[in-house]
Order: C-alpha cells, then sequence, then structure tokens
C-alpha cells in the first residue's frame, strides 16, 4: 500500500478507540484498491471533538467516522445531515466538505439492511421483531422499514423506552410502529426477529428469552458480533431458523464510508470476513 504526501487520510474517532475493528476494515479495503491512502484510529476525549474536528480538517482529512461517545456531538456539529442522521439523533460519519462545512450521516440502517439481505431475509409485508430502545435499535428500525416490515413490533427491558423509539420514529417510515410488552405476542406471524439489545454482548449476562413463540420460517439477527455466535444465535439456529450475525452490519455500515473518504465503493467479500473474525479472536 503506497502512501505519499498525496495520501488521502480519514479514521474513525473514539473514546476509546483501541477496540475499534474500523481501521482493519477500512484498511483491508485500501490495501485490495491499491489507494493511495490511510485510515486511522482517532483517540479523543469528549471536550476536544470539535477542536480535534477542525485540526483534522485542516490537515486534510477527507473526514472521520465516530464512535462512542461522539455520535450525539457529531450530529450536533453537522451543518448538513441526511435523513438517517436526523432520525438516528445522531451521525457515524463526517464528511469534511471543500466549502468548510461538515455533512452529518448515518449508516449504520443501510449496513443493517444490506447486511440482512446477502443473509437472504426478505420480509415483504410481514411484520418483524425489535428487541431493543438504544442508538442500535433506531438504526434497526429504519432497516426493517427499507425491507419492507408492515409493523415493527418494539420490546424494551425498560417498556417506556419502547413506546418513546416509536413515537419518534414514526413519522421517518411507512411501517406501523408498536412498543410491546407481551413477547409471545410480538412474536406472532413474525418474519424476523432482531436483538439490539446489548444482552450477549462479550462480559455482558445473555439475553433471556425462549424462542418457543417465534414461528419456524422467521430469520434471527444479532446486532452484536462479540461474540460472533451469541447463545441467541446458536439456540436458533439449533431450532433451524436462518440467523445472521452483526459482522455483517458492521462490514456494509463502513461501505459508504469508504466510498465517501476515498472514492470507491468497496466489496464485502468472505476475505474481509475472514480477517475481521481472526481479528475478533484474537
Ligand atoms: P445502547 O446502550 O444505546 O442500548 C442498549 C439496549 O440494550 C437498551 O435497549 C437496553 O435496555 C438493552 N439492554 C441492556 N442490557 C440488557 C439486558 N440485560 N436485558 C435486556 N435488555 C438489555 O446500546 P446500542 O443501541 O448502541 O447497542 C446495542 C448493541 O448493538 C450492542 O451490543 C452493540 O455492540 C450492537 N451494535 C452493533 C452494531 C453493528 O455494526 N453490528 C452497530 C451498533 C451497535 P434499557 O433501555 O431497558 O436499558
Amino acid at each position: 500500500m503506497t502512501i505519499s504526501a498525496k495520501a488521502l487520510c480519514a479514521g474513525v474517532a473514539g473514546w476509546p478507540v483501541a477496540h475499534s475493528l474500523s481501521p482493519r476494515l477500512h484498511n483491508h479495503w485500501l490495501k485490495a484498491h491499491g489507494v493511495d491512502g490511510a485510515y486511522v484510529p482517532l483517540p479523543i476525549p469528549r471536550e476536544h471533538l470539535a477542536v480535534a474536528l477542525k485540526g483534522l480538517r485542516l490537515a486534510g482529512f477527507k473526514g472521520v467516522n465516530l464512535t462512542i461517545p461522539h455520535k450525539e456531538a457529531a450530529f450536533a456539529l453537522a451543518h448538513k445531515l441526511d435523513d438517517a442522521a436526523r432520525a438516528a439523533g445522531a451521525a457515524n460519519l463526517l464528511v469534511f466538505r471543500e466549502d468548510g462545512t461538515l455533512e452529518g450521516r448515518n449508516t449504520d440502517a443501510e449496513g443493517l439492511a444490506a447486511s440482512l439481505r446477502a443473509g437472504g431475509v426478505t420480509l415483504s409485508g410481514a411484520p418483524a421483531t425489535l428487541l431493543g430502545a438504544g442508538g442500535a435499535a433506531r438504526a434497526a428500525v429504519l432497516a426493517l422499514d427499507v425491507l419492507g416490515a408492515s409493523e415493527i413490533r418494539i420490546l424494551n427491558r425498560h417498556r417506556e423506552r419502547a413506546a418513546t423509539l416509536a413515537n419518534e420514529l414514526a413519522p421517518f417510515v411507512k411501517a406501523k410502529l408498536k412498543a410491546c410488552a407481551d413477547w409471545p405476542a410480538a412474536a406472532r406471524d413474525t418474519g424476523l426477529l432482531v436483538n439490539a439489545t446489548s444482552a450477549g454482548m462479550k462480559g455482558q449476562p445473555a439475553l433471556d428469552l425462549n424462542l418457543d413463540p417465534l414461528p419456524q420460517g422467521a430469520a434471527v439477527c444479532d446486532l452484536i458480533y462479540n461474540p460472533l455466535e451469541t447463545e441467541l444465535l446458536k439456540n436458533a439456529k439449533a431450532r433451524g431458523h436462518n440467523t445472521v450475525d452483526g459482522l455483517g452490519m458492521l462490514m456494509y455500515q463502513a461501505a459508504p464510508s469508504f466510498a465517501a473518504f476515498y472514492g470507491i465503493t468497496p466489496k464485502v467479500t468472505p476475505a474481509l470476513r475472514t480477517e475481521l473474525e481472526q481479528a475478533l479472536q484474537a
């Protein structure tokens, strides 16, 4: 990979950021496409984000991705926002425009929709069931709507957050959004179950859910990618459901950022997945 004085530079801003797979991902594509460029981790404390962004822009960076805790601040700092960022109230991509403005985008919903499609999930008119009401659940609502869900049934540990999510996102989607308390009722005739909670993540308790009410034909997706196979996916596989893990979303959400920084739309390939799986195991 060449890095010349004209290299195109971008990175991921977070605090902490050392755990992020984004440098791995983008550098895989930079190498695959022979781009004269670099993508680096940018450890930036919350209180220094605005000044750091200014410096990166002045240093010629094309833009940055944002991870915890910067997505909401990036949303607030952007001069222009896409619909997905507006719906999420958060931006995971800031593109530095030549006129000095910051364009805020959110590619998580696009990434999840692409991952579900690649996993063979079609909804076309069926209801979908979503667990969680945090940032990832917001992206999931938009993705399920794009996939054609007739209704999205949202369940959350603190039920009032599910109701807030349904109310806030209703103006952005065609699907009917319904906050539910009753899992068996929410699972009835559903085409897809998506876990957008952090239950089941490495270091967190597993999701406490009995899959018996889930129709046999329903697909099951977990947004968690560490571990790659959560207890939820293991149980769903054992029952014969089509399953989709969270690594697909991570890879597909990065593709529009790469295109914005380097001008090439990259492909999600088995080689990329293998490299990221190895990084997760390390
Ligand atoms: P948030 O902290 O914003 O939300 C966490 C959600 O999980 C809340 O709905 C919370 O419920 C729920 N929750 C936490 N613990 C439990 C539990 N023990 N039982 C039931 N529900 C629980 O996190 P995010 O939305 O940002 O992330 C959620 C998950 O999605 C994470 O695992 C993250 O890694 C993953 N993710 C994956 C991405 C990918 O590219 N694959 C992208 C973004 C996120 P409550 O409101 O009641 O507290």
